[in-house]
């Protein structure tokens, strides 16, 4: 006699922040999730440095909903942390480097302003840093803190069992959107929610939406006399990693759209560096990924204009660390409770993207 699967609640497609937070946030409820997600495939989150700031320290403003955002996932990881008993978040600031007067006098002016004032430290450090060339000092950024990503996905995917967890690309072509749920590879769920980073182009549900992509290319580098534990921001971030490593980057382009290093992204970043730093060091790697940067800027949530039961999750140009937790909430509420998701992120906002295609 035929058996039949039962109805899970949730299928989520694609394991970066947006799907890592997705089925966070499922768990955390007691949904039933299934996890499809080729782990041979990387995306931006395992490319990413991992920073979680609210401000904008090029033009010294806070980043849309920043302090929101920050507050929340602060929240998220300490539970995170405790749930899964390691440590993935560190608390640790940003020395953002200055090259002259003028600078220093910005940061001072910045320091005073609403909501900034909470993170830039007024009392801006004179000294010219010793393993920096040409600086004036720094000031300090708080109240920030770097995920380890990597570490964070693979320990909790260790803990999904056989039946939460499907190791393939998902195939379109085997989907069935029905009226009460959808039907993949004769699994039936009452929903499937898409967190496909930029390879969501090739999405036949989703590609309407204006998902630009943007590439980043990155360094490890080895710099054992670099005695640096905060994450420094000159005209690029040095991040410290463990034993001697440090991460450099990332370069922006938006006009190739592979996620291959370049030389002349290696060129750009050497150049960066060689201007900032004024120690010995080696490359260890040079990477690259799309980040999924929307034409305005803002994540994407939301469901299919046609089929209710198809949703995505995605539009983390930047800031995935920071904005991913409160998104997934909001995500959530929407899909088990109706509450609108705001303007700002939801997908609705492209409605003519969808019915008038070029
Ligand atoms: C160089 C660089 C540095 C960055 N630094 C930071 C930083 O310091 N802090 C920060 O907050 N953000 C940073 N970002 C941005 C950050 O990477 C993004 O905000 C975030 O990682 C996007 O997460 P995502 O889950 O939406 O997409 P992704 O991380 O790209 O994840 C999507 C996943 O879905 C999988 N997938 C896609 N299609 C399918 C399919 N059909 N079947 C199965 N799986 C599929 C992909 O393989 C991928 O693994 C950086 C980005 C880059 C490129």
């Amino acid at each position: 006699m035929a058996t039949f699967e039962p109805m899970i609640d949730s299928i989520i497609v694609g394991y970066g922040l947006a799907g890592f937070h997705m089925a966070w946030q499922m768990q955390q409820h007691q949904k039933t999730f299934l996890l499809v997600w080729d782990q041979s495939l990387k995306g931006a989150s395992s490319k990413a440095a991992g920073v979680c700031n609210p401000t904008v320290l090029k033009r010294y403003t806070m980043a849309w909903n920043g302090i929101p955002f920050l507050n929340y996932a602060k929240t998220r990881y300490t539970n995170i942390e405790a749930q899964l008993n390691s440590p993935f978040f560190d608390t640790l600031p940003i020395h953002r480097i200055f090259t002259n007067e003028r600078e220093q006098n910005d940061w001072i002016v910045a320091s005073q302003r609403e909501g900034l004032s909470a993170f830039l430290n007024p009392n801006l450090v004179p000294q010219t840093a010793p393993d920096l060339k040409n600086n004036a000092g720094y000031g300090i950024v708080e109240q920030l803190g770097k995920l380890k990503i990597n570490p964070l996905l693979e320990q909790f995917k260790q803990t999904l069992g056989s039946k939460q967890y499907l190791n393939q690309v998902f195939d379109y072509s085997q989907l069935t959107p029905a009226k009460n749920g959808v039907s993949y590879k004769g699994i039936q769920a009452k929903r499937v929610i898409f967190c496909e980073g930029y390879a969501s182009k090739a999405n036949p549900w989703f590609n309407y939406l204006p998902l630009t992509g943007s590439k980043g290319e990155y360094l490890i580098i080895k710099a054992p006399q670099l005695a640096r534990t905060q994450i420094i921001k000159g005209s690029i971030f040095i991040s410290p990693l463990e034993e001697g490593l440090f991460w450099v980057g990332a370069s922006f382009t938006r006009e190739d759209k592979t996620a291959t290093p370049t030389p002349q992204g290696k060129e750009w970043l050497l150049k960066k560096l060689n201007a900032l730093l004024d120690t010995p060091y080696e490359v260890v790697l040079h990477q690259a990924a799309i980040r999924p940067t929307v034409i305005d800027r803002r994540p994407l949530l939301g469901a299919h204009p046609s089929f209710s039961n198809l949703f995505i999750f995605n539009g983390l140009g930047t800031r995935g660390v920071l904005m991913a937790p409160l998104l997934s909430q909001w995500l959530y509420d929407h899909i088990q409770e109706g509450k609108q998701i705001p303007n700002e992120v939801a997908i609705n906002r492209f409605e003519s993207y969808f019915s008038n295609p070029k």
